[in-house]
């Protein structure tokens, strides 16, 4: 995992990630497996959810970042319409073992789908070491195998959004299943009254808004990663297409009171509530 963060940061000047994104507009580089990988998944996922998730948000993402750090105001139209202007993952060529990005000023940022990676790395590792049961959590990018005890599956609280020391309830996750979640609970700047998140809607240039945190199931964590930040862009109703056709379950939590869960039907016999909530099937699946 350190060795993989030393490749995909964008956080770590000396990264493979960074050399890309210096080069950016300028020419090709080499790059090492992992990254060559990463970044044709990370294209897989959004032409799957039609550029929702999109890794070259990089330049909105740090026009953010740094307007959370200095808790001023919120970045002028005209900056975020620059940025948004480098955002295109179609730009981003991958020949042979070389990778470029296209256009000058153009970052990759792994931020929405390396924790997952990395996780899915690790515990391919630990089955071809024959270890059976056991299970990952980075940062909340999850993923099991096995049982928690024997006879007993593994299940995973759901955070509740609105009161982050508690939980919800929580799900069973099937064996060798990941689970994920994305909100914005837990990294966000209150800038004039507003709340604003750290998952880009690549659209707009803004925070995406109106969940409260999306949790999603699928048979890897590459998944849950990449699709907990593009169905929590989505929103509900855009989701159900992308789920439908990834074939992962998924758990919505609207941003409002009081709390509800939306479901996708297979969510509902795994799911143990430990307090009250309405639970419901997605509107309109
Ligand atoms: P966390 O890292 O908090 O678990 P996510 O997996 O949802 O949450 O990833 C959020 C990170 O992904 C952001 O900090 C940013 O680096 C990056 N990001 C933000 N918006 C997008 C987007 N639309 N597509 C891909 N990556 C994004
Ligand atoms: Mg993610």
């Amino acid at each position: 995992m350190q060795s993989l963060n030393q490749e995909l940061s964008d956080y770590l000047p000396d990264s493979v990630v960074s050399h890309l994104n210096a080069f950016a507009g300028i020419q090709p580089i080499e790059v090492p497996e992992h990254t060559r990988r990463l970044l044709e998944l990370s294209q897989h996922y959004s032409d799957l959810t039609g550029g929702a998730f999109d890794v070259t948000v990089g330049p909105v993402v740090r026009l953010w970042r740094s307007a959370r750090a200095n808790r001023l105001s919120i970045p002028s139209e005209q900056t975020i319409k620059e940025c948004l202007a480098l955002v295109d993952y179609r730009r981003v060529e991958i020949k042979g073992r070389s990778a470029f990005l296209t256009k000058r000023g153009m970052r990759v940022d792994f931020g929405a789908i390396g924790k997952g990676y990395a996780v899915d790395r690790a515990w391919e590792e630990c089955r071809a070491l024959g270890i059976t049961s056991f299970m990952f959590d980075l940062g909340g990018n999850i993923r099991v195998s096995g049982e928690a005890k024997p006879g007993m599956p593994w299940s995973i609280g759901i955070r509740d959004p609105f009161e982050t020391e508690s939980n919800l309830g929580k799900i069973e996750i099937p064996d060798g299943w990941a689970v994920a979640t994305s909100g914005q609970y837990e990294r966000f700047v209150e800038i004039e009254g507003r709340r604003y998140g750290h998952i880009i809607d690549p659209r707009t240039g803004f925070p995406a808004s109106g969940l409260a945190g999306v949790t999603v199931l699928a048979p890897d964590a590459t998944t849950t990663d990449a699709l907990s930040t593009g169905l929590f862009i989505l929103g509900p109703a855009e989701s159900i297409p992308v789920i439908r056709k990834a074939q992962v379950e998924a758990v919505f939590i609207p941003d409002k009171q009081p709390t509800e869960l939306w479901v996708t039907p297979g969510i509902q016999p795994r799911l143990t509530l430990f307090r009250d909530a309405k639970v419901r099937i997605l509107p309109g699946w």
